[in-house]
C-alpha cells in the first residue's frame, strides 16, 4: 500500500473519485509512512485516530457522490495553526499543552472541503528562524542528504516540518506560514513547491501571530498543480480578519497549462549578489531560458531599494512580534512559572517559556519601538518599506507581469552550521524572500534542479497583487522543464 504515498494530490483525488482506493486506505498508508519516518522529526503531533475518522467520513461522502474538492486528501498542518481539540504550540515551551477551542479559518476551510488531518508539523519557535533549529521540539532532519554523506541537513525554516513531510511523502500537502520566507525557503531546500499568497488573500484568523503585517499562510505541495488546488481551498474572504480581502477566489487549477506567451518577466539586477554560488547563477539563467522557450519575454529591471529589505524587515518583524507576544504572560495560555508576585510570575514565565531567538526578537522589537528610538529605527524602517513596495509597483506599471529570481542564496546547509554567535548568518537566508513580504506580493518557489551535491535548488516567481494565477502558469512551465525531485529513502 505504500505506493499510495507517492501519488500527487491531484492523482490521489482522481483515484478516490474513480474508487481505485479508499480515503481510509490513503490515510492508513500515510499514517504508516509517518511512523517509519519519526527520525525526521517532521511531526510534533500525530493524529492517526482523527485521520481515520475523517477518512471514513470522506469515504461516505464520496460513496454518496457528495465529495468536496479535497475529499479524503491527507494533509499536515504547521503547528502555527490553531486546531480545535488538537494541541497547538507554535513549537514553543510557553504554549505547553495548549489545546485551542477553535479552528483557524484556513484549516476549517480545508476540512470543509473534505481534507483529512494527519498531524501537526514542526517549525521554528513562533516561526522565527530559517532552519527549524529554534523549535522547542528539536530539529527537523531533512529527508535530503548530500551525495555520499550522512551529514544531517536542515529542511529550511520556519515551516521545516511541513516541507520535510511533503518531500518525504508523509502527506499529500501541508500548510505553512510565511512572514519573511518561511514557505518559499524550505520549499526550495526540499524540492517542494511553496507559495506565499498576496497579503490579504488568505485569512490569518486562528494562526498564531508573529508579525501581523507580514504573516500570510500558504500551501506546500509536490507539484504546482497541487499547490493551486490547495490554495483555492485556503483562500477567501473572512470577516474575522479585517486585513483579508473581499475578492472572489479564482479556480487556480485552471491556470495550470495556460500559455505564458507574451508575458513580460522582470529579472531584477539587485538579486545578483556578490559571492553567490555559480550554481545559483546558472539555475537562474536556466530558468530564464525555460520561460523564454515558452514564449515569455525576459526584461532586465531594477528594484533599487532591495538592499534595505533585510535590515528593515529585521526591525519591522521583531517590533510586531514584541507586541504580539506580550499576550503570553502565564495567565491565559500554556506555561506558568511561579513568582513572588504577579510581576515575578510574568517574568519567570516568559524567561522559562521563550527560547533564545524569541527573546532576542522581543528585546530588539521592544527597543526599536521605545520612545527614544522609535523615529530612528521603526519609523525609518516603515519608510523603507514604502520605497521597497514602490520599486515593485513601478516595475509592474512599466508592464512587467511577474519577476524571476533565485529562491535562496544557497542550497540547504548542515544542522548547526549557521547557529553561532552571529544571527545575521541565518538572517541572510531570507535575502530574496523578505522583499516580497515587505511589499505584500505573492511569491512562489518552484524546484528547478539539483546542485553538484545532489541537493534541490528553487527559483522564485514574484507576481502582481492577487495575481497568483500567473505564478501558477509560470511555475508549471518551470516544473515541466525541470522535472520533479524526490529524496532517496534512508530513514
Ligand atoms: N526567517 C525569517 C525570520 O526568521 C522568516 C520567518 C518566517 O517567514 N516566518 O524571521
Amino acid at each position: 500500500m505504500t505506493e499510495l504515498t507517492s501519488l500527487t494530490l491531484a492523482e490521489a483525488r482522481d483515484g478516490l473519485q474513480a474508487k481505485k482506493f479508499s480515503a481510509a486506505e490513503l490515510a492508513a498508508a500515510h499514517v504508516a509512512a509517518i511512523e517509519k519516518a519519526r527520525a525526521l522529526n517532521a511531526y510534533v503531533l500525530e493524529t492517526p485516530e482523527r485521520a481515520a475518522d475523517m477518512a471514513k467520513a470522506a469515504d461516505a461522502r464520496i460513496a454518496k457522490g457528495e465529495a468536496g474538492p479535497l475529499d479524503g486528501i491527507p494533509l499536515a498542518v504547521k503547528d502555527m495553526f490553531c486546531t480545535a481539540g488538537v494541541r497547538t504550540t507554535a513549537c514553543s515551551h510557553i504554549l505547553d499543552n495548549f489545546v485551542p477551542t477553535y479552528e483557524s479559518t484556513v484549516t476549517s476551510q480545508l476540512w470543509r472541503d473534505g481534507a483529512v488531518l494527519l498531524g501537526k508539523t514542526n517549525n521554528d519557535e513562533f516561526a522565527m528562524g530559517s532552519s527549524n533549529e529554534t523549535s522547542y521540539f528539536g530539529n527537523v532532519i531533512s529527508p535530503w542528504r548530500r551525495k555520499g554523506s550522512n551529514t544531517p541537513l536542515t529542511p529550511g525554516g520556519s515551516s521545516g516540518g511541513s516541507a520535510a513531510a511533503v518531500a518525504a511523502h508523509l502527506c499529500l500537502g501541508a500548510t505553512g506560514t510565511d512572514t519573511g520566507g518561511s514557505i518559499r525557503q524550505p520549499a526550495a531546500f526540499t524540492g517542494t513547491v511553496g507559495i506565499k499568497p498576496t497579503y490579504g488573500r488568505v485569512s490569518r484568523w486562528g494562526i498564531v501571530a508573529f508579525a501581523s503585517s507580514l504573516d500570510q499562510a500558504g500551501p506546500f505541495a509536490k507539484t504546482v498543480r497541487d499547490a493551486a488546488i490547495l490554495l483555492r481551498s485556503m483562500a477567501g474572504h473572512d470577516p474575522k480578519d479585517t486585513t483579508c480581502a473581499d475578492l472572489p477566489v479564482p479556480d487556480y487549477e485552471a491556470a495550470i497549462g495556460k500559455s505564458v506567451k507574451g508575458l513580460r518577466i522582470g529579472v531584477p539586477k539587485e538579486y545578483r549578489l556578490d559571492g553567490m554560488p555559480a550554481e545559483i547563477e546558472a539555475l537562474w539563467e536556466q530558468g530564464k531560458a525555460w520561460l523564454k522557450a515558452a514564449g515569455a519575454e525576459l526584461v532586465d529591471i531594477s528594484l533599487p531599494h532591495t538592499k534595505y529589505a533585510l535590515p528593515a524587515y529585521y526591525i519591522v518583524a521583531p517590533a510586531e512580534a514584541s507586541s504580539n507576544l506580550a499576550r503570553y504572560d502565564g495567565v491565559r495560555y500554556g506555561l506558568r512559572a511561579e513568582g513572588r508576585d504577579i510581576t515575578g510570575m510574568y517574568e519567570a514565565t516568559r524567561a522559562a517559556g521563550f527560547g533564545a531567538e524569541v527573546r532576542r526578537r522581543v528585546m530588539i522589537g521592544t527597543y526599536v519601538l521605545s520612545a527614544g528610538y522609535y523615529d530612528a529605527y521603526y519609523l525609518r524602517a516603515q519608510k523603507l518599506r514604502t520605497l521597497i513596495k514602490r520599486d515593485f509597483e513601478e516595475a509592474f506599471k512599466a508592464g512587467v507581469h511577474a519577476m524571476l529570481t533565485p529562491a535562496t542564496p544557497s542550497a540547504a546547509f548542515g544542522l548547526g552550521e549557521k547557529v553561532g554567535a552571529d544571527p545575521i548568518e541565518m538572517y541572510l537566508n531570507d535575502v530574496f524572500t523578505v522583499t516580497v513580504n515587505m511589499a505584500g506580493l505573492p511569491g512562489i518557489a518552484v524546484p528547478a534542479g539539483l546542485d553538484a551535491q545532489g541537493l534541490p535548488l528553487g527559483l522564485q516567481l514574484i507576481g502582481r497583487p492577487f495575481d497568483e494565477e500567473t505564478l501558477f502558469a509560470l511555475g508549471q512551465v518551470i516544473e515541466q522543464a525541470a522535472g520533479r525531485f524526490t529524496p532517496a529513502i534512508w530513514w
